[in-house]
């Protein structure tokens, strides 16, 4: 019997009937002679809800027992969706990450997976059981309990799939991937294959679909990543090796990204020491900058700015006030009114032009940018809020997407 791995997010398990709702889908897929293994994220919008409660706290909860907290929101979810099963006639059980054996390490609210160890799962598989596992935890060397990081069931997903050597299916409340977010632009279009290397770059620039670190381990264990929407039989989005087949487009996505905190800090005096201690301490915080920018050195003195997660203004303004000791004539400001837009295409791996293409396209449209990276299949923007909507629908046009 094949195994299938089935993730559902928080919009489809948000309420009591849409549990009910996924318990039938899975057993559809059990009847057709699967040995079906469920991972569920958290109802609804849970997870937020706990956060903010902790924050109510401290606008900096200790980190170890964020986790313990937010971990509950999924224990819901399994133990819900498994009593679902028993409900319909069929066996099954709940497993929080502990008992599935996903042992993880790294920093509390961020932790990656090291292993799995499948024998609990497997035992229940072997029992006929449909086996319902607590997406976004694990459990670290400690015996603690930990998280994925936002988003993390997707990980779970993947995780156990590339273990059982199985295709993996996340269901969600969109079709599937499209080529710009249709929140954004209404006309974007659901592609139906992509891969995984766009996948990750879209996934990482923004496109909320799919979370990252999930679809590394899908390119990396070479396990197909099948998104499609929890309700209804509509075809969705296959992510898989690239093939020529995909070919023919040079920029497959465009992706948008409201999460960016711009930090600027303002006369520094031009040493190279002076910028290592900066990033030093942005790294100390556990802070993930994106990008960074230098102006030219003025009178000795020089603007560097960098971007990172809205998440992290906290820990910016501590690291403001240390710089600040060792530096006392910097000036440190943040701006949140930013957007990052990115253009994402295998493609440009042999094609130029790219980079140029939107700069026109931003000239005629009267939008400014202000920072700009590239990587090999990709290229991203900074620029106000304000333009967003205008860049996105420029781009979108002009780029066929
Ligand atoms: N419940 C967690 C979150 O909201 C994990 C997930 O949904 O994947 O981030
Ligand atoms: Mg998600």
């Amino acid at each position: 019997m094949a195994v299938v791995v089935q993730k559902f997010g928080g919009t489809s398990v948000g309420t009591i009937e849409k549990i009910k709702a996924v318990a039938k889908k899975v057993i559809e897929r059990k009847e057709q002679g699967n040995e079906m293994v469920v991972v569920v994220s958290a109802m609804g919008k849970t997870t937020d809800s706990l956060i903010s409660m902790a924050k109510e706290i401290s606008p900096n909860p200790n980190k170890r027992e964020l986790d313990m907290l937010v971990s509950t929101g999924e224990q819901i979810s399994i133990a819900l969706l498994s009593m679902a099963f028993h409900e319909y006639g069929y066996n099954s059980i709940s497993l929080t990450g502990f008992q599935a054996g996903i042992k993880t390490e790294g920093h509390h609210t961020k932790n990656t997976i090291t292993d799995i160890d499948l024998r609990n799962v497997k035992k229940h598989l072997k029992e006929g059981k449909i086996v319902v596992v607590a997406g976004f935890q694990g459990i670290n060397e400690n015996g603690d309990i930990t998280t994925l990081g936002r988003g993390g069931s997707d990980t779970t997903a993947v995780a156990l799939a590339a273990k059982l050597k199985c295709i993996c299916e996340i269901y969600t409340d969109v079709e599937g991937v499209y080529s710009v977010d249709p929140r954004v632009y209404t006309k974007a279009k659901k592609l139906d294959a992509i891969s995984y290397e766009e996948m990750m770059e879209m996934a990482s620039l923004g496109a909320g679909v799919m979370e990252t670190r999930a679809v590394e381990l899908g390119f990396k264990y070479n396990i197909p990543i099948y998104v499609a929407m929890t309700h209804g039989n509509k075809v969705g989005t296959m992510i898989k090796e690239y093939d020529e087949t995909m070919e023919g487009k040079i920029i497959t996505g465009l992706t948008i990204n409201d999460d960016v905190l711009m930090i600027t800090v303002n006369n520094v005096e031009y040493k190279s020491r002076n910028i290592a201690l900066i990033f030093d301490m942005v790294g100390k915080h556990n802070i993930n900058i994106d990008m960074i920018s230098q102006t030219a050195p003025f009178e000795g003195h020089v603007n560097v700015s960098f971007t990172c997660s809205k998440e992290d203004s906290y820990a910016i303004a501590e690291i403001a006030k240390a710089l600040q000791a060792e530096m006392p004539q910097i000036e440190l400001s943040q701006e949140s009114e930013i957007a990052k837009l990115s253009v994402v295409g295998i493609g440009m791996m042999k094609q130029s032009g790219v980079a140029a293409k939107v700069f026109n396209i931003f000239a005629d449209n009267n939008i400014e940018f202000k920072q700009v990276t590239t990587s090999e299949i990709s290229i991203s923007y900074t620029i106000n809020s304000s333009d967003k909507q205008k860049a996105v629908d420029a781009l979108a046009k002009a780029l066929e997407l």
